[in-house]
């Protein structure tokens, strides 16, 4: 099936409010135009010099979400331009989104990353971690972040008990963070949660913006 086919698809299982990231890492740019030409505006990378060598060739009304681990030395390359970096997972890296940010004269939003998976590779915070992170005086200074919510990778699995638990267990997290540390006008509203083999169930357990990428453009 051709990628505008998939999208449609998969747009007609998403209710209105959850936002749908195009996952294109990997994939040439002539994917990307055919998404971007069937109306698809967000699209998510998970390497810094692969975003910014996409977003330097692609139409400019694109709007790039940041989904991979960071290396704090990688954040100069996107802080121009990305939308939001779903994958923040230590002060250090936050305050380098921070000082990248402050230079470009930029606002930068982030998602905090959960660990939530049993797999032992999974990178994220815990809650006691990300607590410290929000009560900690370095967080408080930061004028140029702006923390939109949480993301999360559920384990790789067939389980769909397991996977629903791990999901409930990053909207608590989401809301718990968010009644202790953030007023109603600020903007902690994202659960950035689902990818092409579980974006159904994220979405019934709170999400509100799925990555979708072999969904959409095919295997990688
Ligand atoms: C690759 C990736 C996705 C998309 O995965 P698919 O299974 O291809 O939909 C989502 N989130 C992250 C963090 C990824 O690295």
């Amino acid at each position: 099936m051709s990628i505008s086919q998939n999208l449609k698809n998969i747009l007609a299982t998403i209710p209105s409010g959850v936002k749908l990231i195009a996952v294109s890492k990997t994939k040439p740019n002539e994917a990307i135009v055919e998404a971007y030409q069937s109306g698809q505006r967000i699209f998510g990378e998970n390497k810094a010099q692969e975003l910014a060598a996409k977003q330097k060739d692609l139409p400019s009304d694109i709007e790039w979400h940041m989904i991979g681990h960071m290396q704090s030395n990688k954040v100069k390359y996107i802080a121009p331009f990305v939308a939001l970096i779903h994958s923040v997972d230590s002060l250090s890296l936050l305050q380098e989104i921070n000082k990248q940010a402050l230079k470009n004269n930029r606002i930068i939003g982030v998602l905090l990353q959960f660990y939530i998976a049993e797999e032992e590779s999974k990178f994220g915070f815990s809650m006691e971690e990300a607590e410290a992170l929000l009560n900690s005086e370095e967080y408080k200074a930061f004028k140029n972040i702006e923390v939109c919510g949480v993301m999360g990778m559920a384990t790789f699995t067939e389980n769909q008990e397991q996977i629903k638990k791990e999901f409930k267990q990053l909207k608590t997290y989401f809301t718990q963070l968010k009644s202790a540390h953030f007023s109603e006008k600020e903007r902690f509203n994202e659960i950035s949660m689902g990818m092409s083999g579980d974006y159904l169930l994220a979405i019934q357990e709170g999400s509100t913006m799925v990555r979708v990428g072999s969904s959409i453009f095919g295997g990688r």
